[in-house]
């Protein structure tokens, strides 16, 4: 099996203003084919440092991806330093030329400047993996049966480049194993306790196939991956893995094969033909994103509303005066009526609704930050829980809620 070593190159990413999410999609995307990532640098835009980390980086694996200031302007580095690296030297590349200049002709850029014409210039030594979704050409280096792939490092273009054009390259240059995952969602078992439940399962699993424990928010993903040559051999040991599995903990699984909660929802939503709309208060909208970000969520999510104001949600949701005075905004009370509101107002089967205080400032009722109630009306019954937060930063916390309040709407839909 190969060995992989990722080098993230970008005074960018060290100075913390841009998180760097292509190794995290580069090392998912090679694990799918069996390959490991030994290891992740991070370096800055330097030609030295580039030169002396691909040799360390050498060291340790057989396989190199590099991404970052393969740009056309001053601070990007890379490919002077890949040259050099390989003793060799850059020069234009008409294929890449012709490429680069078919590209900007489609966005409308007729004249090219200088400082384009030399993004075709690449080591003599490189085949050229072209880039359909920018100006820098991917260049891949071979030198005795290691390899080194540079890329680009604006995310969009990352991620077509390795799914469309590395990954098939490096399967079919290494006659590469399949690798199948299962995700089984489990909920309402804390993450040790769980391990203790199916232990002996654990320990029972045949050498091939492996288990990880991935918790999110008060959820726990078991992914559960098979290597092996015959693709549908491992999605059956999969399945059959699985349903040993279930009857230790079938009361808390909400989905065997689906990762994300939007989608385990939405597969249920479909199926029972359900709508669904949102009205939220201190989830800002997040709720309304996490489900819309199910592409085909048309079909069920009706609308959602933001009312952040009190008044707003008294209008609009005609939450009773009474009631806000009476229990103050935030309130199982208030949750209730806001999602009734809601529920009438979209005219949909189920509502949500979320009022709470995200902080990091205390709400209009002195009530401490992290605390949040929140609704799901289905049909005419109502479901109301609250959670208390106080550690999460805001945009955790409105995620965590939103999280949370979807996967308590799948278990009442799939226990009920
Ligand atoms: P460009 O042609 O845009 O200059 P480049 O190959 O020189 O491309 P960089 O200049 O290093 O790449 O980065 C371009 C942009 O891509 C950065 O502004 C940053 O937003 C994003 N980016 C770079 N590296 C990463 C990374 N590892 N993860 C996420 N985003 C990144
Ligand atoms: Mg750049």
């Amino acid at each position: 099996m190969q060995n992989a070593v990722l080098i993230t190159i970008g005074d960018e990413i060290l100075s913390g203003n841009t998180i760097d999410t292509n190794s995290n999609f580069i090392a998912t995307e090679l694990k799918n084919i069996g390959i490991k990532v030994s290891q992740i640098f991070t370096i800055s835009d330097e030609i030295e440092t580039i030169k002396s980390t691909i040799k360390s980086a050498f060291e340790l694996g057989n396989l190199i991806i590099t991404t970052g200031g393969l740009g056309p302007t001053r601070d990007d580095k890379t490919k002077k330093a890949i040259a050099e690296f390989f003793n060799d030297e850059i020069a234009l590349d008409e294929t890449t030329f012709a490429h680069l200049k078919a590209y900007m002709e489609k966005r409308g850029r007729i004249e090219i400047l200088e400082r384009n014409r030399e993004q075709a210039f690449v080591p003599t030594k490189s085949t050229v993996f072209q880039n359909h979704f920018g100006t820098a050409p991917c260049m891949m280096m071979e030198e005795n049966g290691k390899l080194l792939f540079s890329l680009p490092g604006v995310p969009f273009e990352v991620k077509p480049l390795i799914k469309n054009q590395i990954v098939p390259y490096l399967k079919d240059k290494f006659s590469l194993n399949y690798l199948s995952t299962r995700i089984v969602s489990v909920v309402g078992i804390p993450e040790s306790i769980l391990a203790d439940m199916i232990e002996n399962w654990e320990l029972a699993l045949p050498q091939k196939i492996s288990l990880s424990y991935l918790p999110v928010g008060t959820r726990v993903k078991l992914r559960i991956t098979a290597i092996g040559n015959n693709e549908n051999l491992l999605q059956q040991q999969l399945e059959e893995e699985i349903q040993k599995l279930l009857p230790l903990i079938k009361d808390n699984v909400i989905a065997t094969s689906e990762d994300k909660i939007e989608k385990i929802l939405a597969e249920i939503l479909i199926e029972r033909k359900l709508t669904i709309s949102t009205a939220e208060s201190c989830t800002g909208g997040e709720l309304a994103k996490m489900i819309t970000s199910n592409s085909g969520s048309s079909k069920y999510f009706l609308g959602g509303i933001v009312p952040y104001e009190t008044a707003k949600k008294i209008q609009i949701l005609k939450v009773k005066q009474e009631t806000v005075d009476q229990f103050t905004v935030v309130s199982e009370e208030v949750a209730a009526e806001m999602a009734s509101g809601c529920q009438h107002l979209f005219k949909t089967d189920i509502s949500l609704s979320t009022t709470g205080v995200a902080g990091p400032g205390k709400g209009e009722d002195g009530k401490d930050i992290g605390l949040v109630h929140y609704s799901i009306k289905i049909g005419d019954k109502i479901y109301s829980s609250k959670l208390f937060m106080p550690h999460l930063e805001r945009v955790d916390f409105m995620n965590f809620v939103s999280q949370k309040v979807i996967q308590d709407l799948v278990s009442i839909l799939i226990t009920e």
